[in-house]
């Protein structure tokens, strides 16, 4: 139990039922550069099980990119964004092929889902990308999810697959997010440097590990603790509770899903309606929106308001409406991000309006609100 007072407890991760699982690079091939079988038939073995048991499983794998660079030899300087493009075109069959063929050893049909960021902020295709997936969670496949990263420019760049997995976890309103990785969990240090190392054993919300964990690593795992840690909390921030494990421990999947307390346990938040995390999830925001401080605090009130054209005292970038954008305060700092009313060149027009001037200033009726507190997600709420 971690603590009497908290609602939640490694008891309850029995009654998961849908599971995203991350494996990440070093959990699934070797130093050399081959895939890791043993895991993987381990890690199958443990999916039919829980299959059996009524569980759904979704896979979300890296190791791409490794595999292809294996074949196409090292670069001379930084690996280049086509460099990474041809590797993950050459890695991803097989790594595709490997995992279908160890599923299907267990019994299992599996499923390759490539997805760039797009898919993810774009509300039609999202949609799409999840009945699907939810059409073959019901026929009992795995979905094996990758980044598609031969095609996907910006997601190359900027999106690591821990984040696609906590995407991913929220998008399908999955019961538990799984992070198979090569340390034990959340360290206080490496454990791999120093002896003194210790395990977090839990994260509650709203409580910052990251000073603590920030020492774990040198600079080369550090950028891969903290895009893990910023994984985790949008998943647990969205109701979903995440454990990072060791991959390599036995049957980890079954032992997590009964109680065992392994890893790090990041302890969920209150769950919150789908829009909402598809707003607070969703990529870049198409521009932004700037408040005076009244607007601000009036957002940042618990239960608060909606924007309204009074406060805006700007607005930036080329966005429509029914685009995310972000609402800045006077300092610069995100307030909220949210689904807009207008398009830009209408808010730029409705700068500090009173809400009977809307119609005098765009000559039509329009939304009282430039943001709905429906559609908005108040930053660090
Ligand atoms: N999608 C990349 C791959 O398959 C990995 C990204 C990551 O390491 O997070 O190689």
């Amino acid at each position: 139990m971690d603590s009497a007072a908290a609602p939640f407890s490694r008891e309850s991760l029995k009654q998961a039922r849908r599971l995203v699982v991350k494996v990440g690079t070093r959990v699934v091939t070797h130093p050399d550069g081959g895939l890791d079988v043993v895991f993987l038939d381990r890690l199958a073995r443990q999916i039919a099980r829980l299959h059996e048991r009524g569980c759904q499983v979704i896979v979300v794998t890296s190791g791409a990119v490794h595999l292809g660079r294996a074949v196409l030899g090292p670069t001379r300087g930084k690996e280049t964004l086509n460099y990474r493009q041809a590797a993950a075109a050459i890695g991803q069959p097989e790594l595709m092929r490997t995992y279908a063929e160890a599923l299907r050893a267990h019994g299992l049909v599996s499923a390759q889902v490539l997805l760039t960021m797009d898919d993810m902020t774009d509300r039609q295709r999202y949609i799409h990308v999840r009945n699907s997936m939810e059409l073959l969670l019901r026929r009992h496949v795995v979905p094996v999810v990758n980044e598609n990263d031969s095609v996907s420019v910006e997601g190359v760049t900027f999106v690591e697959n821990d984040k696609l997995a906590a995407i991913v976890a929220t998008k399908l309103r999955a019961d538990l997010l799984i992070f198979l990785s090569d340390q034990p969990g959340l360290c206080t240090a490496d454990p791999r440097l120093d002896p003194e190392a210790r395990l977090i054993a839990c994260v509650y919300p709203g409580q910052d590990p990251g000073a603590e964990a920030e020492g774990a690593g040198g600079a080369e795992s550090r950028g891969g603790m903290r895009a893990k840690l910023a994984a985790a909390r949008t998943a647990s921030d969205f109701g979903i509770p995440v454990v990072m494990v060791a991959g390599d421990l036995d049957n980890v999947l079954l032992r997590v899903l009964a109680g065992e307390e392994l890893g790090t346990l990041f302890v969920p938040g209150p769950a919150r309606e789908a829009r909402k995390v598809w707003i607070a999830t969703a990529a870049e925001p198409a521009g932004s929106i700037m408040v005076d401080s009244g607007a601000a605090s009036a957002l940042r009130r618990p239960g608060g308001a909606s924007l309204l054209p009074r406060g805006i005292t700007g607005t930036e970038g080329g966005y429509e409406a029914g685009d995310i954008v972000r609402v800045l305060d006077p300092q610069g700092q995100e307030v909220a991000r949210g689904l807009v009313n207008y398009p830009a060149s209408e808010v730029a027009l409705l700068v500090g309006a009173h809400s009977s001037e809307v119609l005098d200033r765009l000559g039509h009726v329009g939304h009282e609100e430039v943001i709905h507190r429906d559609n908005m997600v108040v930053t660090g709420e």
